[in-house]
């Protein structure tokens, strides 16, 4: 397994993918489908409703 810490995911490497580089910076999270789908967020929060929408779209997605 090749461990790729700052690799945005893509449709060709799906997933959610979490930043947080320094305790006073804002997280940012991106995630990517198999379908295209993408998103990004930047915030604590808005990273935390990112990750939900996330976990929805995988449940929802019709490329499942
Ligand atoms: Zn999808």
């Amino acid at each position: 397994m090749t461990v790729t810490a700052d690799l945005a995911p893509t449709a060709d490497q799906p997933g959610v993918h979490v930043t947080k580089t320094a305790r006073d910076f804002p997280a940012t999270g991106t995630y990517a489908c198999h379908c295209g789908a993408t998103g990004r967020a930047k915030g604590e929060d808005n990273v935390r409703d990112l990750v939900a929408e996330w976990i929805d779209h995988r449940n929802t997605c019709p490329h499942r």
